[in-house]
């Protein structure tokens, strides 16, 4: 394994890192960035929104539903205490029944009712709300092709770094596949970077992070080429070639 040329490799994406993070840290990446986070805010709000619309939508029709229910079931009465021959015909008991059932409905309809108001409320908040989000996610939208522009531009004046560090990785990646591979493996699982380094056999610890080396770890870094995973930081440490 030639560790050489992936510390090599590591300095390129060091380097690409410290440029980038200047970028992201500028004003223009800076105003980039917080658009974006107000956009994607806005976006996820809207979409929460929609669903809260659609099940108010939903209960609404459930709730008109029983209210036609109720009130074809009220209907049935109209009959029964319009008709004065029919009402004549009624003993008092018999009147007093239809009378109870007949309040029980109403005050039943009434409920209904207001529970369909209250869904109305509901729906004219999330409307409100929409709205609201709608407009400020268009605002934004309005502002985000000149936002990116002048990120672009800024990060135009680097384009000739970003190119030749890339050239460079390209070109040891090509020549040492095997390495990069494994560099780029240990970059994925550890938590921290830079992620090589170099182990002292002496040392006994992490140049890393410094752990203590337990006796597993300790066996597998014995002679120069050897290399082994931090089992605290998870970098790969190898043993340097003597010179
Ligand atoms: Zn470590």
């Amino acid at each position: 394994m030639n560790f050489e040329k992936m510390i090599e490799y590591q300095k390129c994406d060091q380097k690409y890192s410290v440029l980038n993070n200047e970028l992201v840290n500028s004003q223009e990446g800076k105003r980039k960035t917080q658009l974006e986070n107000l956009m994607s805010d806005a976006f996820k709000k809207i979409v929460a929104l929609n669903k809260d619309a659609s099940a108010i939508l939903g209960s609404y029709a459930a709730i008109k539903a029983e209210l036609a229910d109720k009130t074809s079931e009220l209907e049935k009465f109209d009959g029964i205490f319009d008709d004065a021959d029919g009402a004549d015909d009624m003993d008092a008991t018999e009147l007093k029944y239809y009378l109870e059932k007949a309040s029980k409905i109403k005050e039943e309809l009434e409920k209904i009712e207001k529970r369909l108001s209250e869904a109305s409320a509901q729906m004219r908040e999330v409307l409100e709300n929409y709205n609201k989000n709608r407009n400020n996610y268009n605002g934004w939208a309005g502002q985000k092709k000149a936002i990116d522009e002048s990120f672009m531009k800024r990060r135009s004046e680097h384009e000739g770094e970003f190119k030749a560090l890339e050239a460079q990785k390209k070109k040891i990646e090509e020549q040492f596949p095997e390495e990069i591979a494994l560099y780029r493996k240990v970059l994925a699982s550890a938590r921290k970077f830079p992620v090589l380094g170099g182990y002292d056999l002496k040392s006994k610890h992490c140049p890393c992070c410094g752990m203590e080396f337990a006796g597993d770890t300790l066996s597998k870094l014995k002679n120069p080429g050897d290399y082994a995973d931090c089992p605290n930081c998870g970098r790969l440490l190898f043993v340097p070639e003597q010179k």
